[in-house]
């Protein structure tokens, strides 16, 4: 190309302003994609509802992956047959959220952080080209949630690295991990690096624990004693889970949420879900954060 004169390269300057500027918006527009790995089909639902009903009204991209199926999860029912419920209620899950939700068909009660599993985990986190991982702490009471916590930790640097899983191409930015809220104090207490408000989509996080009928209203209530106090009607139902079903708010989370919402916001909080960052996938800076969780700061009304 021959620029003859003056207005020409003027033109031709500006048009590349303006591709660049329009390639950059959109860069800054990009949906972000999350996805929260938990053990059972109803842990990251019950620790990331919230978080993740926020995203998807955002226009944001969230999956949910169970690593196991579920299919010890119940007192009178059990194997394929369970397991094929709890898929159902977990699909009924991710329409009330408006998210994906995948189970992979590992049994219940006996996760084993294995190197297929690793690697089936490795591929997931780069199929969804996730932003976000979030996954639960290792140290806690159950040895799924704990050897879940083990497998996101040991993809959390893989995930990068073509010759692993080399039939899946690796993720071209390491994301950030994070843990889920827990109550567990030893080797070290759960610490909420960042804490979102939930109380405007409260509500639909309770609508989508409902879907688990086997889980809230039938086995949870049998294994923790407590099988006679489950309401009979729908809507007493999600009353009654909405009791039970929220994340308590410590002095450290308040701590976490005055440093986010700022004081008085703070103090207007009544829902919140938490999360720790790993040490291990890429290192968040303050406005990265703020970046990633886009509704921080922002309180909205039930
Ligand atoms: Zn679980």
């Amino acid at each position: 190309m021959v620029l003859k004169n003056l207005p020409d390269m003027l033109r031709l300057l500006f048009s590349l302003i303006l591709i660049s500027s329009t390639l950059l918006l959109q860069a800054q527009n990009q949906p972000l994609r999350i996805i929260m790995i938990g053990a059972h089909p109803d842990d990251c639902d019950i620790k990331g509802g919230g978080t993740a009903a926020l995203f998807s009204k955002m226009g944001h991209a969230v999956k949910f992956v169970s690593v196991t199926n579920g299919d010890a999860g119940h007192h009178k029912e059990g194997g394929g047959m369970l397991a094929k419920r709890r898929y159902a209620e977990t699909q009924e899950v991710a329409k009330r959220l408006g998210i994906e939700y995948d189970v992979l068909d590992n049994h219940d009660g006996e996760l084993l952080p294995t190197l297929p599993i690793r690697l089936d985990l490795i591929r997931k986190i780069r199929e969804w080209n996730a932003d976000i991982v979030i996954g639960p702490r290792p140290n806690d009471y159950h040895p799924d949630h704990r050897y879940t916590g083990v497998l996101v930790q040991d993809a959390a640097f893989m995930v990068g690295v073509p010759n692993v899983a080399a039939d899946t191409p690796p993720i071209k930015k390491n994301p950030v991990f994070f843990y889920f809220q827990d109550n567990f104090q030893k080797p070290n207490p759960f610490q909420p690096d960042v804490t979102i408000d939930i109380t405007s989509v409260f509500d639909q996080k309770i609508h989508a624990l409902d879907a688990h009928t086997s889980q809230f209203y039938e086995w949870l209530p049998w294994i923790g004693g407590y099988a006679d106090k489950v309401p009979a009607s729908p809507e007493e139902r999600k009353q009654w889970l909405a009791q039970q079903r929220f994340l308590p708010v410590t002095p450290e989370i308040k701590a976490s949420l005055t440093k986010w919402y700022g004081k008085s916001k703070a103090e207007q909080i009544k829902y919140v879900e938490a999360f720790e960052i790993c040490e291990y996938g890429s290192r968040p800076s303050e406005d990265d954060i703020k970046r990633l969780f886009p509704m921080i700061g922002i309180i909205t009304k039930p």
